[in-house]
């Protein structure tokens, strides 16, 4: 097989080695952006796409994310209905003061919105996109790095694994191995034909008794379906030994809630599941001559189990490191470390706070109390509304103060 020569190998178009791959265009250095997949294409997810992908892509440029506000095949939320274990519904409606941007989230098939993202790397002659392209092994030495893949074999100076939950690339060059403690399991299926969805596009959240820590999801799409889905940390599933597709179609069918807007509704394409490598621990997730993005890097948040707009940022980051390194001509471990460091000084904090109130999430008693008391509240609701963005507020719920406050409200 012939070698080809670049500075830089991205493996994975995703999202996160999309948005690297972007913050190189204007770069002068030879990109190759390799992906077993051909794309337009799949990728089993919930399809929510929170604020970190607004914030993502005008960190990258204001120009993206105009382009992102004139996608048509979004459909943008509002507002939140989260539903307790004892089946207490909790219904927050925003306005524009509570979020930045034009929404609080947007919803938009993977297959839609990676391909959004790929296009946008199309006809820049830096990059080579090489589709259908597996990454089946790699060496990395002082000098650079040899990629073994199915059609080419590709010599880079850096190499950039954003291959997502099942990454070769952070399994070869970073040791990593799943911890299910710090690892979930979800399933999705797209439905047609459920009812009672509203007009503000509700994203609902579903605490069951039999799936914590995890929920269920009902995410509206823009054609008329929905995502729905679930999804339950690892240590979790293995000890109660759930089979998590035959449980959401049990719950489909039973919840006394959801089962009657079901009934007749249809299963599009099957229930299938996907791993979520979670933040909830932190790693180095670069070395000489690597960086790891996005869910290579397990940078999914441990609480709601996004992890598009932090596979995004990350990708801006390593955009950047890459610039460095070739500026200084270092690609030592060491000069590395500043890409950590901008990855964790962004999402260190948030993962901390979130892995503690999955916890708090998971007690039954502490939700069936929170939802109830919040519910009645319009102050509560406000407060709650508020700290979608506003991380100082969110981090009272940490605090037991709160819930005191909340006990005599
Ligand atoms: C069921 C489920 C629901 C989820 N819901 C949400 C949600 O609603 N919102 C949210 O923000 N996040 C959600 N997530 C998480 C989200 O899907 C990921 O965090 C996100 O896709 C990470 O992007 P990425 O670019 O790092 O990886 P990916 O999107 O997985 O992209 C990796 C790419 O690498 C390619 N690749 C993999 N291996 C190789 C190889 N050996 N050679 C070449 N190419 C390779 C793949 O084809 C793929 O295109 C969910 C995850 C699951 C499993």
């Amino acid at each position: 097989m012939p070698v080809e020569s670049y500075d830089v190998a991205i493996v994975g178009a995703g999202p996160g080695g999309a948005m690297c791959a972007l913050g190189l265009k204007a770069s002068g250095l030879r990109v190759a952006v390799l992906d077993k997949a051909t794309f337009p294409r799949d990728k089993i997810c919930g399809d929510a796409l929170s604020g970190k992908v607004s914030e993502a892509l005008s960190m990258h440029s204001p120009d993206l994310l105009k382009d992102f506000e004139r996608f048509s095949e979004k459909l943008s939320t509002t507002a939140l209905r989260l539903v307790s274990p004892r089946g207490d519904c909790l219904e927050i409606a925003f306005t524009p003061r509570h979020y930045s941007g034009s929404a609080l989230g947007h919803i938009s098939t993977r297959l839609a919105f990676d391909n959004f993202l790929v296009e946008k790397l199309r006809g820049a002659p830096n990059i080579s996109l090489l589709k259908s392209c597996r990454l089946n092994s790699l060496s990395v030495d002082a000098t650079g790095a040899h990629l073994f893949c199915n059609n080419r074999i590709i010599k880079t100076k850096l190499v950039i694994g954003a291959d997502g939950a099942h990454s070769l690339v952070a399994k070869r060059l970073a040791n990593f191995t799943v911890d299910p403690r710090h690892y979930s399991a979800a399933v999705r299926a797209y439905i047609s034909g459920i009812r009672d969805t509203r007009p503000e596009n509700y994203v609902e959240f579903y605490i069951l008794k039999d799936i914590l820590p995890g929920y269920l999801w009902i995410f509206p799409l823009p054609n008329g379906m929905a995502n729905v889905g679930m999804g339950i940390l690892s240590s979790a599933l293995h000890k109660q030994r759930l089979n998590l597709r035959d449980k959401l179609l049990e719950i489909l069918s039973t919840h006394p809630l959801i089962a009657p807007r079901f009934k007749q509704a249809t299963i599009v394409d099957g229930v299938k599941g996907f791993g979520l490598p979670l933040g909830s621990r932190r790693f180095q997730i670069s070395g000489e001559r690597f960086m790891l993005v996005g869910d290579a890097a397990s940078l999914i948040d441990p609480l709601t189990g996004e992890g598009i707009g932090e596979a995004m940022l990350s990708g801006n980051f390593a955009a950047k490191q890459v610039l460095d390194c070739f500026e200084k001509n270092d690609f030592s471990a060491a000069a590395m470390r500043r890409y950590d460091d901008a990855v964790y000084g962004r999402l260190w904090n948030s993962f901390q706070l979130h892995s503690f109130l999955q916890k708090v999430a998971a007690t039954p008693l502490i939700m069936n109390f929170l939802v109830r008391k919040i519910s009645r509240s319009t102050a509560m609701k406000e407060f709650v509304a508020s700290m979608v963005e506003d991380f100082d507020a969110r981090k009272k719920l940490a605090s037991p103060s709160f819930y005191l406050k909340l006990l005599f409200e």
